[in-house]
């Protein structure tokens, strides 16, 4: 395989470079750095006017096809595009659910209509979304839920509560996974649900934050009482929404996550500047563990350049399904080594990145699948082992 960048590559980094250079400039020069995990909550204003610079511009979901208003690019220039971003540290994006979630999932499954009506602002950056499916006894099982919608005349009537749904507080609307009707028994949880796209900005639904680790607090308990949504704003068949669902997490946990490893390295970076500043660099044991550190990113970008040799034609290939797995345990490893390199006071008065750093990345082993899931799904669907017993 040819892992070299071909000319036409260069000159699509170089225009990449040149309008976040120019762009994260003047009013949008604070941005630089800002509002990723742990720091979700800084400028918001400023980052949604971000948003909508990009989306004037053509740089939101890059990766859709041109038909549905993307630049249609193939998964190695997104990577590049992601790693230009990581590089000129843009601020953590707003938009990425609706980018990265629910936008494909509405090509991949919606109708026409729907198509039409819920694309083109995320593409704009002027409708922010959350992603409403884990519950309090529903979270890897994610069969289990028990929010439910029932109709009542041209609409879907939503009852339950979510827990966990980032950047609710600011999202104008939910992809909501609902039981529309009972499942027939347990061994059928699986039938029965919808996935239903609901607005948020209605009496019915109740965005109470939750305060994490960090101090900040990115995701909330949303309640649904008797929340509205018109009857046609079901993706794919009432009933058949855990099919949809799925899709939507094999979004969340592919393509997208190709090209972090350049933010990794920021911090990387960050973290040895910290060891030679306190002179912890001359710890033998600490320098291995820099050097591991800096061998992880290696195995992490090699390990994208094969999947993308492997996926060019829009899927991914098996080797994707490690992806998950490797980047959160080595980053909350990361955040491990920042604070012992920062020493025992690190927590209270070191660098406020690197704690958020340590903080946050607690997280990264749970979130779009905890670790034990992704080595179910390496041994079910990668090696084809025997399924675990329900
Ligand atoms: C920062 C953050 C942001 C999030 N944002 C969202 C969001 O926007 N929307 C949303 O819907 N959800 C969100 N989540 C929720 C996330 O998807 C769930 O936390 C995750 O699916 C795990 O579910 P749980 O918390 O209920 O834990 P549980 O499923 O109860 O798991 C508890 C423990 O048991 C283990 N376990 C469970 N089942 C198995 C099994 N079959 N085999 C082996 N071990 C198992 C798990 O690995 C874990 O260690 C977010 C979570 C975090 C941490």
């Amino acid at each position: 395989m040819d892992l070299r960048e071909s000319a036409d590559d260069r000159s699509f980094r170089d225009e990449v470079r040149t309008f976040l250079e120019d762009s994260l400039a003047g009013e949008f020069a604070a941005l630089r750095g800002r509002g990723g995990p742990g720091d979700e909550r800084a400028l918001f204003e400023e980052r949604l006017a971000w948003e909508r610079h990009l989306g004037a511009h053509g740089w939101t979901c890059v990766g859709w096809p041109k038909e549905h208003g993307g630049r249609g690019l193939s998964l190695r220039r997104q990577v590049v595009f992601l790693e230009e971003y990581a590089r000129a540290r843009g601020p953590g994006r707003l938009g990425h659910i609706g980018e990265g979630l629910l936008g494909p999932t509405v090509i991949a499954f919606g109708s026409p209509q729907q198509r039409l009506r819920f694309l083109p602002p995320i593409l704009a950056g002027t409708e922010l979304w959350c992603q409403g499916y884990s519950e309090p006894d529903a979270g890897s099982d994610l069969a289990n839920i028990a929010t439910r919608a029932s109709r009542d005349g041209d609409d879907w009537v939503i009852h339950g509560q979510k827990v966990w749904t980032s950047l609710a507080h600011w999202a104008d609307w939910c992809f909501v996974l609902a039981r529309t009707s009972p499942a027939p028994d347990r061994s059928a949880r699986h039938a029965g649900m919808s996935y239903l796209l609901v607005p948020m900005r209605q009496d019915g639904v109740e965005v109470r934050p939750i305060v994490q680790l960090t101090g900040d607090s990115e995701f909330n308990e949303v309640f649904f009482d008797g929340a509205r949504t018109p009857a046609e704003n079901v993706v794919g068949d009432v009933g058949g929404g855990w099919g949809v669902a799925m899709g939507t997490l094999a979004f969340e946990r592919g393509a997208s996550t190709l090209g972090q490893q350049l933010n990794f390295r920021n911090e990387l970076d960050a973290i040895v500047a910290a060891a030679r500043r306190s002179g912890t660099a001359g710890d033998p044991v600490l320098r291995q563990r820099l050097a591991q550190a800096h061998i992880g990113l290696e195995i992490m970008r090699l390990n994208a350049l094969r999947t993308l040799a492997g996926g060019e034609a829009g899927a991914l290939p098996p080797e994707a399904l490690i992806g998950k797995l490797f980047w959160a345990t080595f980053h909350r490893g990361l955040g491990e080594l920042a604070m012992d390199v920062l020493g025992a006071h690190a927590l209270a008065t070191g660098d406020p990145a690197l704690r958020r750093l340590f903080l946050f990345s607690r997280a990264d082993t749970i979130y779009a699948g905890s670790n034990e899931i992704q080595r179910n799904i390496i041994g079910e669907r990668g090696l084809g082992l025997p399924k675990e017993p329900r």
